[in-house]
């Protein structure tokens, strides 16, 4: 698909030079323009920042007929179409907020071809009789010349930002079989991708993917402390002062937490989530791509469809739901391909506030069909397992970590020290702690599987608070049985076991007034006895002293 002598390649390098002011093509660009415009089905898994619009936009303008893009936000359509027109590229959408005689002098310049691309977000699709109407007729007369789908990865129940509108866009490949699809994502994983090309109807698509390493991006993982906050502030005024950034918090009120506290320590800096003004979100998004404001602590609702360029650092205050999710929320930063830095914060306990939130979530959003419920729930608890055992791993390369969640291999040499781990230039010995890990699996089931992991770790290393005194747990013959070990150790051995799913925390909210998340271990019986009886053994990296 590289070749530069397909008919329209020179009418392809002028218009990329004279309306995009490109002077070549990124890394796959031409293939995939080259695959679309001889009528296949094509799917992309690109990252962020890799140029994925032009891939749709200059086949656009080259096509004869409309080019329909199916994309989940109107503020991200908003900002395609001000770039469009800026280049002199007639592209317009169609909203469910516009007037009606609007809507309609649109759809009668659509219908003559007076523009190129019509942007769309999906419950159009699944709800406006009007656009169906246009469409068919432009497909009947041979107009309809290409569908998008934008962040394709919204189909699938699985990845990390699924949109139950999505789901239908497969009565596009339905109704309009001869006019070819692109899809595009930058989020990854085989399973993900599978599911997408199902619902979307693509078996015979043309896949192109390219590494999912991102060379600009610097990662690290911080241990959580009650001195985070004046350690961000650190890190942003050593590495960062006054540049842009973002910082992702967990809830809204730590979102505002979080603002106000570095607004005290002179950074530029406001708060951003779900629950305020649509009129005040618009506004800080605003002030913070014209860099009125430096940095935005927001929930992830706030990013799909940014491209700031120049977002010099991507922090994660609390965990991250998935290792898709981090992938691509850190990949806001970066964009333009200057060094960037991705910084983490991690403590156990926000695995069980994340996982409390998670089943809250899933139940609000899944619809049917009976089953998906459950399935959509196991998968995003898996999935968010992976990133504790990302996490808990202090030794290997953060980007080979993340590249095999993709399916990708990687050499970490090429990772240069520009990650934590890599960074540490550590030795390591890996030792047998099977034993160990039968001892703690064995407190949990002889204590009635009702405590905290850090009830258990504190009996584990012969503890003699009130709370163990009090349920006699310093008369069990395990108590003190791991007091020769490092709490760190102890308790790394212990979160193995969790993302193992050999112990599982079972997360509740409490019945007191505060309405407080409480979580117990539980073992799982068959991996437990696995265990027991020696069929499965646990081998884990230490550093080497
Ligand atoms: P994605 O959607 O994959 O995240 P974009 O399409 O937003 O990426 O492109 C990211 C940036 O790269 C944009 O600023 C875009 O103008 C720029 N870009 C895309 N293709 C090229 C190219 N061939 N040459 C130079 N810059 C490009
Ligand atoms: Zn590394």
């Amino acid at each position: 698909w590289s070749s530069a002598n397909f008919p329209w390649t020179k009418d392809l390098e002028a218009k990329n030079r004279s309306k995009f002011g490109n002077r070549s093509f990124r890394p796959n660009q031409r293939e995939i323009i080259n695959a679309t415009m001889s009528g296949y089905d094509v799917f992309v898994l690109m990252p962020t920042g890799g140029g994925k619009s032009l891939t749709y936009q200059l086949p656009a303008l080259i096509s004869e007929g409309l080019t329909l893009v199916v994309c989940p936000l109107v503020s991200l359509i908003q900002d395609q179409i001000m770039h469009l027109s800026q280049a002199n590229i007639p592209a317009t959408y169609l909203s469910a907020s516009m007037e009606w005689s609007e809507q309609q002098e649109i759809l009668r310049d659509l219908m003559s071809c007076r523009y190129k691309l019509l942007y769309v977000t999906p419950e159009k699709i699944a709800k406006s009789d009007s656009l169906s109407r246009l469409l068919n007729s432009l497909y009947s007369q041979g107009n309809l010349s290409r569908i998008v789908i934008d962040e394709a990865h919204c189909v699938s129940q699985w990845g990390h930002d699924f949109r139950p509108d999505y789901k239908n866009l497969g009565v596009l490949k339905g109704n309009f079989s001869k006019t070819p699809v692109l899809a595009l994502t930058a989020t990854a994983t085989a399973r993900v991708k599978e599911d997408v090309v199902q619902a979307l109807g693509l078996a015979n698509c043309i896949v192109f993917r390219q590494s999912f390493n991102r060379p600009n991006l610097r990662y690290f993982l911080r241990a959580k402390t009650k001195k985070c906050l004046e350690d961000i502030d650190n890190f942003i005024r050593t590495n960062h002062f006054k540049e842009c950034g973002i910082i992702y918090c967990l809830s809204r009120m730590d979102c505002e937490k979080v603002a106000e506290k570095l607004r005290e320590c002179g950074h530029r800096v406001s708060h951003y989530h779900g629950s305020m003004d649509p009129v005040d979100r618009t506004r800080i998004q605003q002030q913070w791509s014209k860099d009125k404001i430096n940095i935005i602590c927001a929930t992830v609702a706030f990013g799909m469809g940014i491209n700031k360029p120049d977002v010099r650092f991507v922090i994660h205050h609390s965990l991250p739901k998935s290792i898709e999710g981090y992938h691509q929320e850190c990949g806001r930063a970066g964009r333009d391909g200057q060094p960037s830095s991705c910084l983490l914060y991690y403590q156990y306990s926000d695995y069980i506030r994340v996982r409390h939130m998670l089943t809250q979530g899933v139940a609000e959003q899944t619809v049917a069909p009976r089953g998906a419920y459950e399935q959509a729930l196991k998968t995003h608890k898996e999935n968010l397992l992976s990133m504790v055992s990302y996490c808990e791993n202090d030794v290997d390369c953060r980007r080979l970590l993340q590249l095999i969640h993709f399916g990708e291999r990687f050499d970490p040499s090429l990772c240069a020290k520009t990650c934590d781990n890599c960074l540490k230039e550590l030795r390591w010995v890996e030792k047998d702690v099977t034993n160990i890990a039968r001892q703690l699996v064995e407190l949990v089931t002889m204590t009635g599987q009702l405590h905290s992991s850090s009830h258990i770790l504190e009996v584990y290393r012969g503890s003699l608070n009130q709370n163990v005194k009090k349920l006699r747990h310093d008369t069990l013959a395990l108590h003190g049985a791991g007091k020769h070990l490092a709490k760190g150790d102890a308790s790394r051995i212990l979160h193995y076991l969790v993302t193992e799913g050999i112990l599982i925390e079972d997360v509740k909210k409490s019945n007191n007034i505060y309405g407080s998340i409480s979580s117990v271990l539980k073992a799982d019986h068959l991996k437990a006895c696995d265990l027991r009886s020696g069929k499965c053994s646990i081998v884990l990296k230490f550093p080497a002293l």
